[in-house]
């Protein structure tokens, strides 16, 4: 990744992280990134109601945190996308998003997800299941679900291909993007931060 530009010169990165901030939109007191997340994949029709993981119910409908099941046939996990973000030193943005896995990979992943040990399995194929603003239409894109260990949501690699957001997460995105993204997605801090 080309890193020519150093975020650490930039007062509004290091007004982000330096103390706890309050976005003048919703009024939510933040320390560092927003992550921000879709409730859930967007062919669920439903209200955004979340049962408890525990009362999984793979014969209907079933939405929780982490997991979706429609009509006992399409099987959806909440997975985290990141996009590195260029010239913080590493630093990741990430979005929660939700991918589909097989009916075998999902009953996989959640006997693993219950023991918290997933490092044996994975990466399975997935298609993305959310449509993100601020992008060409994102959903069904092609993916690999890695599951990761210690209870963390599984992370969600895009197949490599011109559309915008899979570049995104190869090349990364710069701060402006992000800003865009949040402003997008309903928090426009860039006045707080150029204050
Ligand atoms: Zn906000």
């Amino acid at each position: 990744m080309n890193d020519d530009l150093d975020l650490a010169n930039d007062p509004r990165w290091r007004r982000l992280w330096d103390n706890p901030w309050t976005c003048a939109v919703c009024g939510e007191t933040h320390h560092g990134l927003i992550d921000l997340a879709c409730a859930n994949p967007a062919q669920w029709a439903g209200t955004e109601d979340k049962a408890p993981n525990s009362a999984l119910d793979l014969s209907g409908d079933f939405l929780s945190e982490d997991f979706c099941v429609l009509e006992g046939q399409h099987f959806f996990v909440r997975t985290v996308l990141e996009l590195p973000i260029r010239g913080s030193g590493g630093q990741q943005f990430g979005f929660g998003v939700w991918a589909t896995l097989s009916r075998e990979n999902f009953a996989r992943y959640i006997t693993a997800f219950d023991n918290g040990e997933c490092d044996e399995l994975g990466p399975w194929f997935g298609w993305f299941s959310n449509r993100l603003e601020g992008y060409p239409d994102t959903l069904n894109l092609k993916c690999q679900v890695h599951p990761v260990s210690g209870r963390q949501r599984p992370r969600v690699l895009l197949e490599p291909t011109s559309h915008p957001l899979a570049v995104e997460q190869q090349s990364g995105i710069t701060f402006d993007r992000l800003l865009e993204l949040y402003a997008i997605n309903g928090h426009d801090i860039r006045t707080s931060l150029s204050d």
